[in-house]
């Protein structure tokens, strides 16, 4: 079994990112797996060297090492970290091989067409409670008419889609239609993050993909991408989320309170681990500090389906 650990350092990291790593290193560890650490930095224009510096701290802070990934945040050029490979061989082959059988279509809507179509869409949209969807105006373009600096877009067919869910049990959509038409590679020639995450999970021999349900209508595009790849998809288990005092979504765009403000102002890493023990075991006895050996002593994490407000002063 092969967890992973795959922080985006477009910001600070915050509890819930914490939440996450803590679930998936306990998942392992409590069943003699692997953690892998990847960093997904596909996204070049938000990161910033001083969240990736910061990051690898507060998970040395927190305790969590990993099997496979970078030695710290100057090893960038491995393979861990995804900007490394954003325009190597291994990406340019899937898209190529996905282009070959009609299986993508080049598009050169701008930002603009596309939100001044959005309104046609709203409905569907709203079905699927995902972000914005895709209009339809380059689908039928052929791979043949692609021009250099077009994205390119992945055809989704009109079929039903499920897979069972770790902590949740079966999840169904009606139809991947209702996905819209992802960007696989964008327009400047970056991979975009679904066919990273894919491609990286399948290479990377990960066994269990468990992240917040926030990314859960899109295990269903994740599923069927591993199917066209020849993949054996992985198990995914979808936890729920950490939300703030006042019951807001954590995020690091919002300003969530950062593990590096928590670090730096003197929290001893054990009240957090105390704090998110609730998140992990919710059945168990409330504490406030404890140390992670001693987490690790109360056996495989779950998390349950109910999203926790989670105060920390
Ligand atoms: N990098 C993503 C994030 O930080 C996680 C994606 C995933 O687990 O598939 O939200």
């Amino acid at each position: 079994m092969k967890t992973r650990l795959a922080p985006t350092p477009s910001g600070f990291l915050h509890l819930g990112n914490a939440a996450n790593f803590l679930l998936c290193w306990l998942w392992a560890r409590t069943q003699g797996g692997k953690v892998v650490l990847r960093i997904e930095d596909t996204d070049t224009t938000r990161r910033r060297t001083e969240f990736v510096e910061s990051l690898f701290r507060d998970l040395e802070w927190l305790g969590l090492d990993w099997d496979e990934g970078p030695n710290g945040p100057t090893d960038a050029q491995c393979p861990w970290f995804q900007s490394s490979r954003l325009r190597t061989e291994r990406y340019v082959e899937v898209i190529d091989l996905l282009a070959g059988r009609g299986d993508l279509f080049p598009c050169r809507c701008t930002r603009k067409e596309l939100s001044l179509a959005a309104p046609q869409v709203a409905r569907i949209e709203e079905d699927a409670g995902i972000g914005p969807l895709y209009p339809g105006t380059c689908r039928g373009r052929k791979a043949g008419d692609a021009g250099a600096s077009d994205a390119w877009r992945l055809r989704l067919p009109e079929c039903p889609s499920s897979f069972e869910d770790l902590w949740r049990g079966r999840q169904n959509l009606s139809s991947l239609e209702a996905l819209g038409a992802p960007v696989l590679k964008r327009g400047d020639g970056c991979i975009a993050y679904h066919l990273a995450v894919c491609v990286d999970d399948a290479d990377q021999g990960i066994t269990h993909v468990l992240r917040g349900r926030d990314l859960l209508p899109w295990t269903h595009l994740h599923k069927h991408l591993h199917g066209l790849l020849g993949h054996p998809a992985p198990v995914f288990g979808h936890h729920p989320l950490l939300g703030g005092a006042g019951g807001e979504r954590l995020a690091k765009s919002a300003g969530s309170t950062s593990l590096r403000s928590l670090r730096e102002g003197g929290v001893a890493a054990t009240s957090v681990l105390g704090r998110l023990a609730r998140f992990l075991h919710p059945k168990a006895p409330v504490v406030a500090e404890i140390p992670l050996d001693e987490l690790l002593g109360w056996g495989i994490p779950d998390p349950g389906t109910i999203d926790l407000p989670l105060e920390f002063e």
